[in-house]
């Protein structure tokens, strides 16, 4: 059956791109002079420089005169008119291409992908924000510049790429969906290597696997597993709060988005799938009242949940789940929330390759160390829900620090939301152990983490965590939720997810909080200036 941990440790999570994001290539002489230009001309802008990719990571201010015609079209004319700046040469410009636009606190922001060649350079993006006039008041990139790919006439087919893939993972290996595929431009130490992306979702090992094939020659050059997991570790190593969820009475609660005619736990904001039974029936007066320890409480308990957190982000400004999914899996703005997922399952997950979270009902009692029922804690449930609203606006976010910053916003968004920095009291029961699975109110230092997405992702949470004491729920919220919307490229560092944090608070609050975040951020924790 399910197995996480195995799944962790599989050999297919190769992570190769990390070594390509840690690389500090020296920013090309040619960008430089041009920014350097551009930037003389408009006082009180400012310019972050990406040392991965040589172009620059954010340019801040009035970066343009007033535009006529669409956000679209300005943000189109801004760039070609403004190739250099971005690191890129006026052919480079041509190959981007938008895919994506949203609104947010008073800016209209349009998303281009690079392509080269015809195809996309994975995780190389650039995002234009514009205010009501159509002037450009900021641009985050993960741009290449220089792009360069090998090529051969040689190339492997479609086919054997699969083979390549499904053999990789195993001879136990069982899909547990059709594997999806594009062929993009994919980063490695040596240049750009045209490969299959394939996405393989699997029961054994569990995961949806991500693969990128060398065209030319076969070779795997990349693999890692995209699912985000709630939880990396098994319970016997978790700790719990002697208080949890058996000490709150039950109560009715309102279910305000249910669609008519009211019988089922089908909504504007969530729709329940359950594993284990047909759906949950309301009674003649529209109630849908299960004992805990019916098949259909849960469904009630988590469709609460979703609805509660879907509102806490609609307020922070979040669009809802529409566009921007490469799987064709948004409905209507609707999550789906799926409950008893597997068999005594000790875990909840977020599967981008659904666009749905999973909910186990855990092995506890019978398995001593096991989890609690996943379904039955909110935190859990928003904690998944984070997962989800960060693939929304950056699908395929890759690279282990983009990993670790999906836990340590989806950490901190669920603790936010509860006013609670503990996260899985309920879950994990051993009530000799003190503590709870996570807590962000913590002191984990950036450089002393492991590479484990959890464990690094602590250190991030719980600066989010002291901003919020600092600055209280409203700004800390705000200027958060706005640093994970502006990522300009899908492998965000650490040091660039707190350089846009310091932007959002520069363009929306005049840098009133930049001292108070370069402390807690840098002195405190770690990260790099
Ligand atoms: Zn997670």
């Amino acid at each position: 059956m399910f197995d996480e941990a195995s799944s962790l440790r599989h050999p297919a999570n190769r992570n190769r791109v990390d070594a390509f994001l840690s690389n500090e290539a020296a920013q090309p002489v040619a960008v430089a002079s041009a920014s350097k230009t551009f930037l003389a001309q408009r006082p009180n802008t400012s310019l972050e420089w990406n040392t991965t990719t040589g172009t620059p990571a954010a340019i801040a201010g009035k970066l343009s005169m007033p535009m006529t015609g669409t956000a679209s079209e300005a943000s189109q004319s801004f760039i070609r008119e403004n190739p250099g700046v971005l690191g890129l040469n006026a052919e480079e410009v041509e190959g981007l291409t938008e895919v994506d636009s949203f609104g947010w606190a008073g800016l209209q922001f349009i998303r281009h992908q690079q392509t080269y060649q015809g195809l996309p350079v994975f995780g190389a993006k650039v995002l234009v924000g514009l205010d009501d006039k159509n002037q450009v008041r900021m641009v985050t990139s993960g741009l290449r510049s220089q792009i360069s790919v090998k090529s051969s006439d040689k190339a492997i087919s479609l086919r054997e790429a699969r083979q390549i893939a499904t053999k990789d993972l195993g001879e136990q290996a069982k899909q547990r969906g059709s594997i999806t595929h594009e062929t993009v431009l994919y980063p490695t130490q040596q240049g750009h290597v045209k490969a299959y992306h394939l996405t393989v979702p699997a029961h054994q090992p569990l995961g949806t696997w991500e693969y990128f094939i060398d065209v030319q020659n076969g070779e795997i050059v990349d693999s890692y597993n995209s699912m985000k997991f709630y939880s990396f570790y098994f319970a016997p190593r978790a700790r719990v709060y002697p208080s949890n969820p058996d000490k709150t009475q039950l109560a009715t609660v309102m279910l305000r988005d249910v669609k008519s005619p009211y019988t089922k736990l089908d909504g504007q904001y969530c729709k329940v799938i359950n594993e284990d039974a047909t759906a949950a029936q309301a009674s003649t007066t529209y109630r849908f009242d299960f004992p805990p320890d019916n098949t259909h409480f849960d469904e009630c308990q988590v469709y609460y949940a979703v609805e509660k957190v879907y509102q806490y982000f609609l307020d922070l400004g979040f669009r809802g789940f529409t566009v921007s999914n490469p799987y064709g899996k948004a409905n209507g703005g609707q999550l789906a929330a799926n409950v008893h997922t597997g068999n005594k399952y000790d875990n909840a997950f977020y599967d981008p390759s659904t666009g749905q979270i999973y909910f186990g009902d855990g092995s506890y009692p019978s398995n001593a160390n096991g989890l609690r029922d996943l379904a039955k804690e909110v935190d859990v449930v928003a904690h998944e829900f984070t997962h989800a609203v960060i693939d929304e606006y950056h699908p395929n976010m890759f690279g282990s620090e983009g990993s670790a910053l999906h836990e340590g916003y989806a950490d901190y968004f669920a603790c936010s939301l509860l006013n609670d920095p503990d996260i899985g009291g309920y879950v994990v029961p051993a009530p000799e152990a003190p503590g709870v699975l996570r807590n962000c109110d913590n002191d984990v230092r950036y450089p002393n983490t492991s590479a484990e997405p959890h464990d690094r992702g602590q250190a991030w949470a719980g600066a989010c965590w002291h901003l919020r004491k600092q600055l209280g729920q409203e700004v800390a919220d705000f200027l958060i939720f706005g640093s994970m919307l502006i990522l300009g490229t899908t492998a965000p560092t650490f040091k660039y997810a707190k350089d846009m944090l310091l932007l959002i608070d520069q363009a929306w609050c005049g840098s009133e909080y930049k001292a108070v975040i370069k402390r807690i951020f840098e002195t405190d924790r770690g990260i790099p200036v």
